[in-house]
């Protein structure tokens, strides 16, 4: 059943589960809860389609990086599936391997733990299973870095694909216009035992559940633990100081430009770095694209520019497309794209901002940071990636100036992965959730989403983001 709180007075039942955000991680939650004859309640802050008064909340104090925090999420039914690109990558068995970063420990789970769930992630995201991910090009480099293997969804949005199985389902009542603003504990602080949820009319209720799930995405999951400080002035789930640390992102850093010898050739390439060089080097994973400007015939001048026109009004990164008319380029010359996989640091951070909503409740305080051990990453797979390009007589390749020169500060932006921010670990002391996404803190609180990934590879997160949703099921139905 669906319902609009701001025409509501009240949510009255109990339920098994309360799952708090409709992006692609609280729908599959609650989805597949129901499946199970769960009572699930399901909570959206937003309304069924954009509106500025629900995506104002997102609006943070930037201090660190600058990662467009309140344009990379959206707030409303579906999340930020409104308009994520769709491209699907799993994790690498090797990502799971134990290891140390930063004074960090990895994933406290192995690859096994979420592998079954690859299928049924696909289907949700509506990949060909029979074509599985496919390498986009040959085998062209041929030591340090092979083709990429991945898989676009079309994108699916999960609003129109699940809107109305929601609507007439018998076991989720989803509430949007619903704003989880606070969460109360039980004396002996160990349970959650209601959340707060108001509309935008200022008529706020309680609702309780026997367990409650917080999908809000990686940013907004650490902000609303940090602001439930009723009764735990430091946050709940906090204990450690752990909730809001370890923020990562996939860095894009333009590495530089090139010249392929085949300007025929109009097929982009994409290469990551193979677990060889990664371990050698002490380095984090890399997804590097070479993308060939199109073949330009006469007048392609004009061409580029019509469609930059057509384009500019979909597209975020306008100053790069700006960028791109001014510095034309001659057929087959390319640049260099990435998606580095970015090390967990403590110092990388969400906190709470002396700025509040109009619910009262503080603002994010944005700083993402990376560290020496995300620029060596950069520079060491910039240059190795140049060389194996050469080396296999592919063309040639003009490095940014900061790629090999460390005086020069490192140029790089977002993906809008929003990973970290309450990751998984053994101990509360290296992360916020244990090994089934439980808060160490507490008996019936749980997480889902990126911000539970203790590293982030060099893959989208969506699909890893699925597959742990799915685990989620087994776990609190098995
Ligand atoms: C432009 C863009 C392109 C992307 N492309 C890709 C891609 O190609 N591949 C990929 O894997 N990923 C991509 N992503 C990332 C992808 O969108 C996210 O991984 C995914 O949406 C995360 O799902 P989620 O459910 O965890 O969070 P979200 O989708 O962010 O959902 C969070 C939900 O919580 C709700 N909410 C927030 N606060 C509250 C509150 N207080 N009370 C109640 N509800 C609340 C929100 O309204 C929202 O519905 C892209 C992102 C962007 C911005």
């Amino acid at each position: 059943m669906l319902f609009d709180f701001n025409l509501q007075t009240d949510i009255n039942k109990n339920y098994d589960v309360c799952v708090v955000g409709t992006g692609p991680a609280g729908i599959t939650l609650a989805r597949k809860l129901s499946e199970t004859g769960q009572k699930v309640l399901l909570l959206e802050a937003g309304g069924l389609g954009y509106s500025e008064q629900s995506q104002a909340f997102y609006e943070c104090e930037t201090v660190g990086h600058n990662a467009w925090p309140k344009f990379s999420r959206l707030r409303y039914f579906g999340g930020t599936s409104n308009h994520w690109a769709g491209r699907c990558r799993p994790f690498d068995s090797s990502d799971f391997n134990p290891r140390e970063i930063n004074g960090l420990p990895g994933w406290p789970i192995r690859y096994s733990d979420i592998k079954p769930y690859l299928n049924e992630a696909m289907e949700i995201l509506d990949l060909d299973k029979k074509m599985g991910f496919q390498p986009v090009n040959d085998d062209l480099l041929k030591t340090r870095f092979s083709p990429d293997a991945y898989s676009n969804s079309p994108p699916t949005r999960f609003k129109d694909k699940y809107l109305s199985e929601i609507e007439s389902s018998k076991n989720i009542d989803c509430y949007y216009n619903a704003n989880a603003i606070d969460m109360r504990l039980d004396t002996s602080h160990q349970s959650i035992t209601h959340i707060k949820v108001s509309n935008y009319n200022n008529f706020s209720t309680t609702v309780s559940a026997q367990k409650f799930i917080l999908c809000l995405g990686g940013i907004e999951t650490p902000r609303f633990m940090l602001n439930c400080k009723n009764q735990i002035p430091t946050g709940i789930g906090n204990s450690s100081d752990m909730v809001g640390r370890c923020f990562m992102e996939h860095l894009n850093v333009r590495m530089g430009s090139f010249l392929y010898r085949d300007i025929d050739n109009t097929e982009g390439m994409q290469f990551y770095a193979d677990d060889a060089f990664v371990i050698k080097n002490t380095i984090g994973k890399s997804n590097i694209t070479f993308g060939i400007v199109r073949k330009i015939k006469s007048y392609g001048r004009t061409k580029e520019i019509k469609n930059f026109f057509k384009n500019i009004a979909c597209q975020m990164e306008i100053e790069e497309k700006i960028q791109f008319i001014s510095e034309f380029k001659c057929p087959g010359m390319g640049n260099i794209g990435t998606l580095i996989e970015q090390s967990p640091n403590l110092d990388s951070r969400i906190s709470l901002s002396k700025e509040t909503d109009s619910f009262g409740l503080n603002r994010t305080k944005f700083d993402w940071q990376i560290n020496d051990f995300d620029k060596k990453t950069i520079r060491k797979t910039g240059q190795a990636v140049a060389i194996e390009f050469a080396k296999a007589n592919l063309g040639s390749v003009r490095l940014s100036d900061f790629i090999l020169d460390e005086t020069r500060e490192i140029e790089f932006g977002r993906h809008a992965h929003h990973m970290g921010t309450t990751r998984m670990s053994e101990s509360p002391q290296y992360g916020v959730v244990d090994q089934n996404s439980k808060v160490h803190d507490l008996d019936n609180l749980y997480i889902a989403g990126s911000s539970v990934f203790s590293t982030g590879g060099a893959c989208n997160p969506t699909m890893p983001i699925m597959q742990l949703c799915l685990r989620l099921v087994d776990h609190l139905t098995g």
